[in-house]
């Protein structure tokens, strides 16, 4: 299934975080087709809180979409993410923005991605992937 994922650091070596986590995507979750460019945006929520790079991967996985979450928080965890506060500071957050054209909506898992309605980043990122 294709599938996009929006991965966003804001502590530290913010390039090289993001680039340990697609890494493991890649070898983890699914081949990357397609990666957008890497947009600097303003925190969301919780505003005194450093910049976050953020950027967009369209994969390819076999995974269905809760083994497919599970996978990422694996990773957040292993690139170092420690859980501060919601909307908080984060060596890395993977987000599922589409899981192909599947709807779910539960707690745990939500596609599409809300943050589709309110990011405008989230929008970018998802034009240059599908376009
Ligand atoms: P966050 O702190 O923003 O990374 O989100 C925390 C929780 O959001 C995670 O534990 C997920 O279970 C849940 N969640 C709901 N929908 C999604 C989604 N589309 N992608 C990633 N996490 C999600």
């Amino acid at each position: 299934m294709k599938t996009v994922l929006i991965l966003g650091s804001n502590i530290g070596n913010r390039r090289e975080n993001l680039k340990r986590a697609e890494e493991l995507i890649e070898k983890f979750c699914g081949r990357v087709l397609k990666r957008s460019s890497i947009l600097e945006t303003a925190p969301f929520g919780v505003l005194n809180q450093p910049y976050f790079l953020n950027y967009g991967l369209l994969i390819e996985t076999p995974h269905p979409p809760f083994e497919l979450l599970k996978l990422i928080k694996w990773i957040e965890k292993r690139t170092g993410r420690y859980p501060t506060y919601r909307w908080g500071p984060r060596v890395v957050d993977v987000d599922i923005v589409l899981y192909g054209k599947v709807r779910i909506e539960t707690p745990a898992l939500t596609v599409p991605h809300r943050g589709l309605k309110d990011r405008d980043f989230f929008r970018k990122i998802l034009n240059e992937l599908l376009n």
